[in-house]
């Protein structure tokens, strides 16, 4: 709890210098919108319920993934419009691949989908050891032809990077090329390690939290994203 005439604590280190460092980075996106700002404030508050929390993380994931996807290709269609037949683009090539990790990652499907409702979904399963903090994989499928899809790797916590940089390993491994990874919190430590890892993938970060914690939480954060998503704790 704050405490009157105490500083709040810092959101991000170092203010803007940590920003400014990602922001040299051109496949690193961090998100400045009002709206998304306003969704997470909402999401951090320990008071938050569940519905609530499952329902902005739906939204925040629809507004980043309006950005997120503005580069998807597009091929001229011929339409008839109750006026006249005319030429309009639509989205081109293979459907997309929507890739939660297992599974706070699952969150974040619903607000994809319904940007991409036609977009194929894989699931890769990852777990923290608690005591280690290192990832492990338990399940992993994803749609056929996955590198001929762009995919879109969610995530709502950038917690050590861990989980991330080997869940797109294991996409990688199995042709996957061109990949996206969004998250709604990303700490320091982990966007470092996983734009260090796989540099060619673009990641989409809502907001850039000050550090981890000595148990690996992101501080502020917002707690243990699987637990609010789903009603476990
Ligand atoms: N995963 C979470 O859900 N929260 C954190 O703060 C870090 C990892």
């Amino acid at each position: 709890m704050q405490k009157e005439g105490k500083a709040l604590k810092r959101l991000t280190r170092n203010g803007d210098r940590l920003m400014s460092d990602f922001s040299k980075n051109k496949n690193i996106f961090i998100f400045d919108h009002p709206l998304i700002q306003h969704k997470i404030t909402c999401l951090r508050d320990r008071s938050t319920g569940t519905a609530e929390f499952r329902k902005l993380i739906n939204e925040i994931t629809m507004l980043m993934g309006y950005e997120a996807l503005k580069d998807l290709a597009v091929e001229d269609a011929e339409v008839e419009t109750p006026i006249e037949k005319c030429s309009s683009p639509r989205l081109k090539g293979k459907k997309q691949a929507i890739v939660p990790i297992l599974r706070a990652g699952l969150g974040m499907t619903d607000g994809l989908l319904s940007l991409l409702p036609t977009a194929k979904v894989g699931h890769i399963g990852m777990y923290r050891d608690e005591e280690t903090h290192k990832p492990h994989s338990y399940y992993c499928k994803l749609p056929k032809a996955i590198e001929k899809r762009i995919i879109i790797v969610t995530d709502p916590m950038l917690a050590t990077g861990g989980s991330a940089i080997d869940a797109i390993n294991f996409i990688k491994e199995r042709g996957g090329k061109k990949i996206k990874f969004m998250c709604i919190i990303a700490a320091p430590e982990g966007l470092k390690a996983l734009a260090k890892a796989h540099p060619d993938i673009q990641i989409y970060v809502g907001h850039l939290d000050r550090q981890l914690n000595k148990d690996a939480y992101i501080c502020p954060g917002l707690g243990d994203a699987g637990d609010r998503i789903f009603g476990t704790k």
